[in-house]
């Protein structure tokens, strides 16, 4: 049994040393120091509930899916098509239709760019983002500008971190198609006013894409609530293996756009003169799936659900609150996103240190920290810096890691010095 499996949103304050159990990687020792495991928003690790989800997944039921009259093929089928209902229920869209398995935050991005931007855009129209984002919600606008000719503005953020919301608003108007921007940075930790964001840009006819990589393992995601019309996020920052994500569309909107990727399984008829296409969501999901990816996936969200992703929440915003302070008051380190409402994600550098030869003598005593342009070079160039380092919390991090990220910082500023 997985730790601290409650009742759904019991407000119980999670019991981090049963969690940690469930996590054996955490057993790791590094250069002969126990793992202080500081790089979940980079990947997080597997819990057990997860692996041996997707190990019973390959051993006994794995086939392919779909088209097979055999026991083990709808055994997977079942499995396959089960995860996506509990995808649907995590997220709470209206229909399993509207949840389209891709291989992470990336390509459901790229998706929506070729298959619902590209077709739409003219000259003249614009796509919205804003100075925070990850390459990967910039890129694929960046492609699908060039290939339509519409053109992308960047609502600017606050030396903070912060995306004014004012300042975002006046970047919106009637030629904005298109706004996507992140529920939470990965570079700064910021957590954005996406209810409000969502709400304005849909106000100008926009459609509206959240990149949620940073924000599932983090909050509650409704996506009905939000009113989003894309949101999307990636299994391995959430506790499930890599190369499994999802990407939800409104349904209106997914059945209107064509294809992506052709080949089996998004297909219904197939001749040489005209193909037609399957329903959703198989019309966007060409080729044998990861099938054990969205099993873990759905064992990644029934456990994290058992703990309560408010009692993860308000962990992880202890231990942020904590670190805070703690490198506040070191006078070489300066904390780069100081953003009014942060989550999990504590960047900064320290004075005469490059990022890279910090995070390298932080490793030698066994704490893994991030460190580079965090696939946000703009956010760097904003802030004038290369490179920060970056400490992540997830449900399994304690007050003794923060003490030892301290401690390997303050012997740093010895070997610096
Ligand atoms: N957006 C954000 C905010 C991210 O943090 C990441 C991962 N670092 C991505 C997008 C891309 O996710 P993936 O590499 O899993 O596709």
């Amino acid at each position: 049994m997985a730790a601290n499996v409650s009742p759904r949103n019991a407000p119980r304050p999670l019991d981090v040393e049963a969690v940690r159990r469930d996590f054996p990687i955490l057993a790791t020792t590094v250069h002969g120091r126990p793992l202080t495991y500081l790089d979940s928003a980079a990947s997080s690790q597997r819990a057990r509930p997860v692996l041996e989800a997707v190990e019973h997944y390959e051993r006994h039921s794995h086939a392919n899916v779909h088209r097979g009259v055999h026991a083990l093929s709808q055994a997977a089928t079942a499995a396959f098509e089960g995860a996506r209902e509990r995808v649907r229920r995590f997220i709470n869209a209206v229909s399993v239709k509207e949840v389209i398995f891709v291989r992470g935050t990336t390509e459901g991005i790229n998706l929506v760019a070729q298959s619902y931007a590209r077709p739409r855009l003219r000259p003249g129209d614009e796509i919205l983002i804003t100075a925070l984002e990850h390459h990967a919600n910039i890129v694929p606008w960046q492609m699908v500008c060039e290939q339509t000719g519409a053109h992308l503005r960047v609502a600017p953020i606050n030396r903070r971190g912060e995306v004014p919301f004012d300042e975002f608003q006046r970047q919106l108007s009637p030629r904005t198609r298109l706004a996507a921007f992140a529920h939470i940075s990965n570079a700064l930790g910021t957590v954005l006013p996406v209810k409000r964001m969502i709400e304005a840009a849909r106000a100008q006819g926009a459609v509206v894409l959240i990149d949620g990589a940073q924000a599932v393992p983090h909050a509650r995601v409704d996506v009905r609530a939000l009113g989003a019309d894309f949101y999307t996020f990636s299994g391995h920052k959430m506790y499930a293996p890599t190369g499994i994500g999802v990407l939800y569309g409104r349904e209106e909107l997914l059945a209107a756009m064509p294809p992506w990727q052709g080949g089996g399984d998004m297909i219904l008829t197939v001749s040489f003169e005209k193909t037609t296409y399957n329903e959703l969501p198989a019309k966007f999901e060409a080729g044998t799936p990861n099938i054990s990816g969205a099993v873990g996936l759905a064992a990644a969200m029934d456990y994290l659900e058992g703990l309560g992703i408010e009692a993860v929440a308000a962990h992880e915003q202890h231990l942020l609150e904590l670190a805070t302070v703690e490198l506040g008051r070191m006078p070489q380190i300066e904390l780069v996103g100081t953003a009014a409402h942060k989550a999990a994600v504590l960047s900064f550098t320290m004075k005469g240190v490059h990022a890279h030869d910090l995070g390298t003598i932080l490793d030698a005593d066994g704490v893994a920290v991030r460190t580079g342009h965090h696939c946000a070079m703009p956010v760097m160039t904003f802030f004038g810096l290369p490179a920060t380092a970056r400490a992540s919390f997830a449900c399994y991090n304690t007050e003794e890691d923060v003490a030892r990220l301290v401690r390997a910082l303050e012997r740093a500023r010895e070997v610096f010095g």
